[in-house]
């Protein structure tokens, strides 16, 4: 296939770059920078089944050339308001990339007959009363509060998904992507895992957000790649769930972070966020998943951190 894969710069997205590559795919990647980096693509330069186009979603899309795929992925990921990355500080991007962005990949789409595939995300639940959380659920999510723009615009980028699929017979997939971690995250994005991986490599406190008895769930780069593969390939137009159902406490998550990289960094326990709505629990239902694309992830957390903390060492110059 000739695949135009959005956000091809960030993190997700650079591995899934590789992982069409190696199939056998061509990819037309298209990134404006906002929170990934060149560098993630910068060994991709020259292959002969790679293109690059700088270019932001919001605004109109012209492929040339055929499309058999589009995968939309262009967006800030990060919840952190600490971080000039975070989608707190890029509040009319991230509503444009995930209103505009969608609908401009959805109109590519339809233009080229192409499949379409969504990146949404948990954070579709909110801060969820129902748990795990299956694609049943609705969702618990604040309309204005602080992580209203990400949330809300993947809600719309869902329901205009579902409305090109029913009203124009558009062949769509929407994956809900839980907690995702590996190389290539930008060690500044404010997320937990780079947050702590740094702070660890550093000798530094490691940063806990109040109690730290929330809890997320963490899955391997490698094998949401799988899934979001998977799902690409199928049939289906539901949205499904992609993440490692092994939960963990932010606290346990920091401590085995600390033991991981030789346990010279303490923890310190800042201000709860609560306020800023963050979802006290975190856990996915991946029985869907299991079921109609025979998915299941094959990386252990530990083996997957010490993975990621070997990478960033490396990105921070260290042995
Ligand atoms: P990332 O920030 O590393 O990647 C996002 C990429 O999109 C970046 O390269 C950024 O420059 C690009 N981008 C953003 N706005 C753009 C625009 N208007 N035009 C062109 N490019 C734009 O984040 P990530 O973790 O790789 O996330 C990728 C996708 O997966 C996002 O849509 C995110 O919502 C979704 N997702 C990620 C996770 C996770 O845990 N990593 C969880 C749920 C959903
Ligand atoms: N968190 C933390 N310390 C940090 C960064 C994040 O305790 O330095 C917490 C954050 O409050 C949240 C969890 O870790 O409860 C996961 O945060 P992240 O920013 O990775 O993304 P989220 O899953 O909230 O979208």
């Amino acid at each position: 296939m000739r695949v135009l894969l959005t956000g091809a710069a960030g993190f997700i997205g650079s591995h899934l770059c590789d992982r069409l590559l190696a199939e056998g795919h061509s990819v037309v990647g298209l990134d404006n920078f906002v929170t990934g980096s060149p560098e993630n693509i910068a060994h991709l330069a020259g292959h002969e089944r790679f293109l690059f186009i700088r270019h932001d979603v919001s605004n109109y899309i012209y492929i040339p050339g055929r499309v058999e795929a589009v995968m939309h992925f262009a967006s800030p990921a990060s919840p952190n308001p600490h971080s000039p990355f975070g989608y707190p500080n890029l509040p009319i991007q991230t509503l444009k990339a995930g209103a505009l962005g969608t609908h401009n990949a959805l109109g590519v789409a339809r233009a080229h007959q192409a499949r379409f595939l969504l990146a949404s995300t948990s954070e579709i639940y909110g801060d969820p009363l129902e748990h795990p959380q299956r694609e049943t659920y609705f969702g618990h999510v604040n309309p204005v509060g602080p992580r209203s723009m990400y949330d809300e615009a993947k809600r719309f980028a869902e329901a205009i998904t579902m409305a090109y699929h029913g009203h124009h017979r558009l062949d769509t997939r929407i994956a809900r992507i839980f907690n995702t971690y590996g190389p290539r995250m930008r060690l500044d994005d404010g997320r937990v895992v780079p947050n702590l991986i740094g702070q660890a490599l550093r000798g530094e406190p490691l940063t806990v957000y109040g109690d730290g008895l929330q809890t997320r769930s963490f899955c391997y780069v490698d094998d949401l790649v799988e899934g979001i593969l998977r799902l690409l390939l199928s049939d289906e137009h539901l949205p499904v769930n992609l993440g490692n159902p092994s939960e963990i406490s932010i606290r346990d998550f920091a401590e085995r972070i600390s033991r991981m990289s030789g346990g010279r960094s303490s923890i310190t326990f800042l201000a709860d966020r609560r306020g800023a709505d963050d979802p006290q629990r975190r856990q996915p239902d991946i029985s869907r998943a299991r079921e109609i694309l025979g998915w299941l992830p094959q990386v252990d957390l530990d083996r997957g951190l010490q993975t990621t903390l070997g990478s960033f060492a490396g990105r921070m110059g260290l042995p």
